[in-house]
């Protein structure tokens, strides 16, 4: 036992036996351990391990010859190792140089567990990287390291690539915007699979001619797969998919064309308030504004409350129903009613949706209601289709072995975008778009070189 050999042992600690005979840990001058621990001022500790070359023949790197060259003394580098917690580990690594005699060139040893370029090692360099793919602020990867932030900003930018992508277009894309940097474009594009679930691509602007560059590079062959583009009500990327996907039928996303038009109520609500006569009534309107919002069959009919101006208990739909039965707000039931019948047509199963919504707009346009013209103008010229498709196209989806009914919405984008604002949060902006491409994709889970 009392030859056992320790060195392999601490080197296997280190992470670093592989280099064992390179390298070996020795004790410091008048000490009798490799270790040495200094406190700091914060009360952080930091661990020296002292490694040191042996000196053995080695050849020459630029001639090959053995034994043919002289010492040129020592040089000490120290090398972030990895941290744990409280404690930073730093390697002392003293290595040679040498000139060779016989071709006369200068030479050292060679560190093989030192990140190029830096005063890393490889291992705390790859587990700095890896890090990235959680959505953490570079500051805390950096603590976490025991590493500056510049350093682990240079290794973001120097050593992680995700080249622009080239793939198969499906045959269902979905596309959004968000607001991203200002350097490329103020808001950038994203394509997603909202079937598979799959991000597909970010790029940097969403103008016309960056948009149309950017899908150019598929050949046309590929571009005529798109059979479906979901959307939300955004004329111009109405005409500019039109152009490029010349297969595509385009739909129009549930959510932003409900939203139209019920900001077309909202406003008739409010100005009927603003009319009334009767101060209580309009402030009864506006505390239960979100009632007027709800399609009429889900509101409340089981708990009643009491309502002081009723002087009695009632339900949510009782109240609704009891308010637009007053004389004085006859126009804002007109308008309800318009609103109600457009969410019936959305939540109710229907034989022809071509017919009613067709119904849905003629009433609009026989009324010549003020609220609902602009909207029903745009629908009838741009929309129509869209939204009918909305209601009416359906497909399958599978998770967990689960083949699950859906129709065609945005649902999934608007959740993606969700996180990205996570990752722009948590590092309280972005000045560069390529680094905010880098870190949502990374974050989404995509593949990364190290480069
Ligand atoms: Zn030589």
């Amino acid at each position: 036992m009392s030859n056992f050999n320790y060195t392999n042992d601490i080197l296997k600690s280190l992470e670093l036996n592989s280099i064992n005979g390179v390298f070996i840990p020795i004790p410091y001058p008048h000490s009798d351990s490799c270790f040495r621990f200094e406190k700091l001022s914060n009360g952080s500790i930091i661990k020296y391990v002292n490694i040191v070359s042996p000196s053995i023949d080695k050849p020459c790197p630029h001639c090959g010859c053995f034994n043919h060259h002289e010492s040129k003394g020592i040089r000490k580098i120290f090398l972030t190792h990895t941290s744990n917690g409280h404690l930073k580990t730093i390697l002392e690594v003293t290595y040679r140089r040498y000139k060779c005699k016989h071709c006369h060139k200068y030479f050292k040893d060679a560190i093989p567990f030192r990140f190029p370029h830096s005063k890393l090692t490889t291992i705390a360099a790859q587990s700095c990287l890896l890090g990235f793919r959680e959505n953490t602020a570079m500051a805390v990867l950096a603590r976490a390291h025991g590493l500056s932030k510049s350093t682990v900003y240079r290794l973001f930018y120097n050593h992680i690539d995700i080249p622009l992508r080239f793939y198969h277009l499906p045959s269902t894309i979905s596309i959004d915007e968000f607001r991203a940097t200002v350097d490329e474009g103020t808001f950038a594009f994203h394509i997603t699979n909202p079937i598979s679930g799959k991000t597909l691509d970010i790029v940097a602007d969403r103008r016309a001619s960056y948009l149309k560059n950017y899908f150019i590079r598929f050949p046309y062959n590929e571009r005529k797969k798109v059979k479906i583009i979901v959307m939300d009500l955004s004329g111009a990327f109405h005409s500019i998919m039109k152009s490029l996907f010349p297969n595509a039928q385009i739909i129009a996303d549930k959510f932003h064309y409900t939203k139209l038009i019920r900001e077309n109520m909202v406003q008739a609500r409010i100005n009927c308030c603003k009319k009334l006569k009767d101060v209580s009534l309009s402030k009864l309107i506006k505390r239960n504004l979100h009632l007027f919002d709800q399609y009429e069959k889900r509101l409340n009919e089981k708990k009643a409350w009491y309502r002081p101006y009723f002087r009695k208990h009632m339900t949510n739909k009782q109240l609704v129903k009891a308010i637009l039965e007053i004389e004085a707000c006859e126009e804002l039931k007109t308008n309800y009613d318009i609103y109600q019948n457009f969410l019936k047509i959305i939540n109710e199963p229907c034989n022809d949706y071509r017919k009613a919504l067709n119904d849905w707009l003629d009433h609009i346009f026989i009324t010549e209601n003020s609220y609902y013209m602009r909207t029903a103008k745009n629908f009838r010229k741009k929309w129509f289709m869209p939204i009918l498709r909305s209601l009416t196209y359906t497909t399958y989806y599978i998770r967990k072995n689960k083949k699950i009914k859906t129709c065609f919405n945005n649902g999934f984008i608007e959740s993606m975008n969700n996180k990205v604002k996570l990752v722009k949060r948590n590092a309280y902006g972005y000045r560069y778009f390529q680094n905010l491409r880098k870190r949502i994709l990374l974050h989404l889970g995509f593949r990364y070189d190290i480069i």
